[in-house]
């Protein structure tokens, strides 16, 4: 398992109580080029851009950015953006 994954199962369990979908979290490295993102969450799968890694803090806070995403996606079924409702949970995190 890779440290993303670990990390990924570790937050689900603090923050989520375990119940998020365990998605494969990658590394990518033209994210900022492809999506102009340094982190993007897909219903079945998030990437990360290597440039958090200057700071492990960043890839934490990113991570779990996009883990508050991955939340909505299982509950709606669709991407909220970063609305009212979402940003009610990052507050809660
Ligand atoms: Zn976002």
């Amino acid at each position: 398992m890779t440290q993303l994954q670990r990390l990924f199962n570790k937050f689900n369990k603090l923050f989520f109580g375990g119940k998020l979908p365990k998605v494969p979290v990658r590394w990518q490295a033209n994210l900022i080029a492809k999506e102009g993102a340094i982190g993007i969450c897909y219903p079945n799968k998030i990437f990360l851009s290597p440039i958090l890694r200057i700071d492990v803090r960043f890839v934490r806070l990113i991570l779990l950015h996009e883990m508050a995403h991955l939340k909505f996606y299982s509950l709606n079924r669709f991407r909220v953006g970063h609305g009212h409702t979402w940003h009610k949970e990052m507050m809660l995190l």
